[in-house]
């Protein structure tokens, strides 16, 4: 695999400058859907043009790029889509050998990379085949091994991220990074992790209105209510990646053998909102003390795994967690509507009447939504207690008799 400049090409242009090489099915490593572990499988890319430069219709590869994070920049401007941005860079030229009308990479980056298109289109044929349809969702850059750029571009500081994953709205790409510390499954081919990453452009798409720099940003939304909008886009994104990986813990085989990390994301463990994460999500406190004497500052993961753990009961419940994220998607597209028609400045976001747009969304299912206002109560009783004053409450000709 190299990152070929076109006046260094000929090596490059030996192998790629053909027609493009279409769908093709490629060794890749992920999570097998015919046994459901992590392995060895053949996927067939439908949505790919290109396998050697790694693009189609979902995602195109770049390697070599640099992501600025422009510390001078931020200092007079709060827009990140001026502050965070993604250079330079080129296609890839990824190496395959063809056994059998299967294509097997040749080194790690080109297996990395057909590893990662193929959890991203399974991602993309999740969110499909939930209404979010094709020319709603552009073709996204997934930047391979960038160099991060900090501080300032006079005096440029580099280095390279690695063991993360992460989707940016404000260049609208997928950042794929080294595992150099975790021994397991990589992220970037963890199906949970790519469905995660790519359920926060859709939520970017459908809430956000695809917007670069965020409204809870760019429109000075109150600390309580960014928070909880981060929180639940967090949350959400566990949803959708739980789903697609048919896991509440899809995260773990990434991280089974790193020690404790504070990863606390499984879904299935039962969460109760108490008055420290209560305070940190509504903006009322920026620290505050944990029963184990541990002082701990706001993190979106953590408030939106209330919000999680909450939907995937619900899944277990009804038993079918694809018609929870169903629910969750028509929830955003409201949302979006609502935040579209909203004074901006004075948009009132929370969790309470996120449950409020939710609980509107699940009263045709079948049970109605009785079991799941009572499961909201007692899983966010000190939260709902505390919004109360603010005029959030759960809504009466939906959950009657509630606070
Ligand atoms: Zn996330």
């Amino acid at each position: 695999m190299r990152f070929t400049l076109a006046a260094l090409g000929l090596a490059w242009c030996l192998a790629a400058c053909g027609s493009d090489s279409g769908p093709v099915t490629i060794h890749v490593f992920g999570l097998d859907p015919s046994t459901q572990r992590y392995g060895y499988y053949d996927a067939r890319l439908s949505t790919l043009t290109d396998a050697t430069q790694m693009r189609g219709q979902v995602v195109a590869m770049r390697g070599g790029a640099t992501i600025v994070v422009d510390a001078v920049a931020a200092s007079s401007s709060d827009n990140p889509a001026q502050t965070l941005l993604a250079e330079g860079g080129s296609t890839p030229s990824c190496d395959f050998s063809a056994q059998s009308g299967v294509l097997y990479p040749n080194d790690f980056d080109s297996l990395a990379m057909a590893s990662s298109y193929a959890a991203i289109e399974r991602a993309r044929a999740l969110y499909r085949s939930l209404g979010v349809v094709d020319s709603e969702l552009n073709t996204i850059n997934a930047y391979y091994n960038p160099n991060i750029q900090a501080l300032t571009k006079l005096v440029p500081t580099f280095w390279y991220m690695t063991d993360n994953a992460a989707y940016a709205a404000p260049f609208d790409g997928m950042l794929i990074v080294p595992q150099l510390i975790l021994q397991d499954v990589p992220f970037e081919m963890n199906l949970g992790v790519m469905g995660h990453e790519y359920g926060h452009k859709v939520h970017n798409h459908l809430v956000d209105l695809d917007a670069s720099n965020p409204h809870w940003n760019a429109d000075h939304w109150s600390t309580g209510a960014a928070n909880q909008y981060r929180g639940i886009d967090e949350g959400l994104a566990d949803i959708f990646g739980g789903t697609l990986a048919g896991d509440s813990n899809y995260i773990e085989p990434s991280i089974a053998h790193a020690g404790d990390l504070g990863i606390d994301r499984d879904m299935a463990k039962v969460r109760v909102i108490d008055s420290c994460q209560t305070g940190l999500a509504l903006g009322q406190s920026s620290s505050c003390s944990e029963p184990d004497g541990g002082s701990i500052g706001f993190d979106p993961h953590v408030t939106g795994a209330y919000v999680a753990s909450t939907l995937w009961q619900l899944g277990l419940d009804q038993g079918d967690h694809q018609a929870v994220a169903q629910a969750v998607i028509d929830t955003e597209r409201a949302l979006g509507s609502e935040i579209r028609a909203a004074t901006p400045a004075a948009y009132d976001y929370g969790i309470v009447p996120w449950w409020n747009h939710f609980l509107a969304q699940e009263v045709a299912q079948p049970g109605g939504v009785a079991d799941l206002c009572t499961m909201i109560q007692a899983r966010f009783a000190v939260l709902l207690a505390t919004e109360a004053p603010n005029g959030h409450h759960l809504d009466p000709t939906l959950c009657p008799g509630a606070p």
